[in-house]
């Protein structure tokens, strides 16, 4: 076997297709009858372009976070490094502090407490544009998405995702501000973007960098 290849898919297909996983694995999707030779020298021939798509993919991935100390986590868009300590709850100062009772589940408490600021931040930013806009909402609910940031029900209830509190403050604000226009433009229609455009007028970076960024607002 070529020494690309991860894994070989046979079924009812007609062509060879090359699969990069997010792990950065290449996946031959093959015909239920074609040689392993074929399929090496097809593998061979696309090597550069493996080889390109396996760095693109190892560059954007997000490895598991180990919990130990020196290990760098995200709040409000700023590093801060992991230091176990004798303290009695989680701090964070010009690092992070974790008491060392909590290592043995330090994501579950490290995950509670970055929804416990998510939701005071969310609280106090949906207050300040509500009341700058006059959009009027019904209630705020945190959850734990990882790409549907925010959503708005038709009842004028806004759901926003605890990670953006990872993020730096002004994409926490856009999405604030993108539901808050959702209560009263419910599709993104040019007037939806018209509007949100004149409370936010560089809300297109702000989007751009979730798109990019998304995937590291993980714990
Ligand atoms: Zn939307």
């Amino acid at each position: 076997m070529s020494d690309l290849i991860d894994k070989i898919v046979r079924s009812k297909r007609r062509t060879l297709a090359l699969v990069i996983t997010k792990e950065a694995a290449l996946e031959v999707r093959a015909p239920l009858n074609i040689s392993l030779e074929r399929i090496r020298k097809f593998v061979d021939k696309k090597r550069s372009w493996i080889e390109k798509k396996k760095d693109i993919v190892n560059k954007s991935r997000v490895l598991p976070k180990r919990f130990i100390d020196g290990e760098e986590f995200v709040f409000e868009g700023n590093l801060y490094k992991l230091q176990s300590s004798d303290c009695e709850d989680i701090e964070i100062s010009n690092v992070l502090h974790l008491p060392k009772k909590f290592l043995p589940q330090a994501k579950r408490h490290l995950t509670f407490w970055y929804k416990d600021k998510a939701l005071g931040k969310i609280i106090e930013r949906i207050n300040y544009y509500a009341a700058i806009t006059q959009l009027q909402y019904n209630g705020v609910k945190i959850t734990n998405a990882e790409r549907s940031w925010g959503s708005c029900s038709t009842k004028g209830s806004i759901n926003i995702s605890w990670r953006l509190i990872m993020a730096p403050p002004s994409i926490l604000d856009y999405v604030i501000v993108h539901e808050l226009v959702h209560l009263v433009e419910r599709n993104h229609s040019k007037s939806f973007w018209d509007r949100l455009q004149k409370i936010l007028p560089d809300y297109k970076e702000n989007e751009s960098w979730l798109k990019k960024n998304g995937n590291t607002l993980v714990l």
